[in-house]
């Protein structure tokens, strides 16, 4: 059987398995250095710097088989996942469309590094690619968009998109961080690079910082070329424990997706809560997109609750198994305000225009019984 023919359930257990001394766990290879072959390439000689050692290259054929692309590069973080994407791509004097709302690590990454380096972004609507003309330059390498957005659950026109792009010859880049490669898949819908934060849904137990970059095997071997020079490879030790979390993926998510949406539309019907942000309910603006792009919406989904930041807060405090952290996509459940945390970098303003005000509360949803998540949610907003 080819990876082509297994289902995602089966690919998260055994895609890129290890096969060592009939070892039904694969080890970890803390080698940092390998023999080679007689005059190999510097780029083939193995070496932990190079992204290319056993455990490296299990999780990231694992993960490229998960999101159908023919290569894949595990890397530091999430953060060196987009950066090496985007230096792999863009150069001095090019102009990068970038989604609105972006996480704020990649905002900060485009507007204050990339634009030292002589790379000016646009921000644009994803949702709105019509508007995309008015800001496209002949400069234009690269888009860059997340295919679902935080923390407002925005689900992109990625048909749109990648027409826009296509159209024009930019290179297509997307985070599927939110989604996961359960949720959608980029490269099927014709994006040219897909990241991660494996960080997040990959590994799913908050345990550790990493990142993947999947595409075909030119790009990710231009990417390679970066990375090595970069210098932020992944542990083996930490490429394991991914490894080992990837096993749970399909698991994980198919539960996370069915308690998100339940909690979704319990919070909805709650005088305390003045908006639910999550694309499977009708009020949600994506509401058809996500259902037509997407498998599920995930864990994640935010909340604005009557009467502000004092509100919001008085609700936090009160919470007792969602823990008041950031981050998303582990097994446990956590709450916070993305203007405190993951969009405290974006500039004031650009929150506000975006939405993201004092009155907002992120979720994301664990593993856990739904019903012990929702009471205790409906004990935190109770006055
Ligand atoms: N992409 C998204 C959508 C994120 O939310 C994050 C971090 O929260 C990142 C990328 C960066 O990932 P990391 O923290 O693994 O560098």
């Amino acid at each position: 059987m080819t990876d082509d023919e297994l289902r995602p359930a089966t690919l998260a257990v055994h895609a890129g398995r290890l096969a060592v001394h009939g070892a039904v766990v694969a080890p970890v290879f803390h080698s940092a250095i390998y023999e080679d072959a007689p005059g190999a390439d510097y780029h083939d000689v193995r070496y932990i710097r190079l992204n290319n050692t056993p455990n490296a290259r299990s999780v990231a054929t694992a993960v490229a088989a998960l999101e159908g692309g023919e290569a894949g590069l595990v890397l530091a973080s999430g953060m060196a996942a987009i950066a090496t994407a985007l230096l792999s791509v863009v150069r001095s004097g090019d102009h990068v469309l970038a989604s609105r709302g972006l996480y704020g690590g990649t905002h900060g990454l485009l507007t204050v590094d990339l634009a030292r380096l002589g790379v000016d972004v646009d921000f644009v609507d994803p949702c709105a690619v019509g508007e995309w003309e008015d800001v496209v330059t002949e400069r234009t390498s690269a888009v860059l968009v997340e295919s679902i957005s935080n923390p407002l659950i925005r689900v992109g026109d990625h048909g749109a998109i990648v027409a826009f792009a296509r159209a024009r010859g930019l290179t297509t880049i997307v985070d599927n961080t939110l989604a996961s490669p359960l949720n959608f898949r980029p490269l099927d819908h014709g994006y040219d690079l897909c990241l991660h934060s494996a960080t997040k849904y990959l590994n799913g137990h908050s345990d550790l910082v990493a990142g993947v970059v999947v595409g075909s095997r030119d790009r990710v071997l231009a990417a390679k070329k970066v990375a090595d020079h970069m210098g932020g490879s992944l542990d083996p030790d930490a490429c394991a424990r991914l490894r080992r979390g990837l096993t749970t993926l399909e698991l994980r998510v198919r539960r996370q997706n069915a308690t998100a949406l339940t909690i979704a539309r319990a919070l909805a019907r709650r005088p305390e809560i003045l908006t639910v942000h999550h694309p499977g309910l009708p009020t949600h603006a994506d509401h058809a997109r996500a259902a037509a792009l997407l498998a599920g919406a995930g864990g994640l989904f935010s909340v604005e609750v009557d009467g502000g930041g004092e509100a919001a807060l008085a609700m936090l405090s009160r919470l007792r198994l969602f823990r008041r952290a950031p981050s998303f996509g582990g097994v446990e459940s956590l709450a916070t305000r993305p203007m405190d945390t993951s969009h405290r970098g974006v500039p004031e303003a650009v929150r506000a225009a975006e939405g993201i005000g004092p009155g907002l509360v992120r979720l994301s949803v664990g593993v856990e019984a739904p019903e012990d998540l929702l009471r205790d949610l409906e004990q935190a907003l109770a006055r």
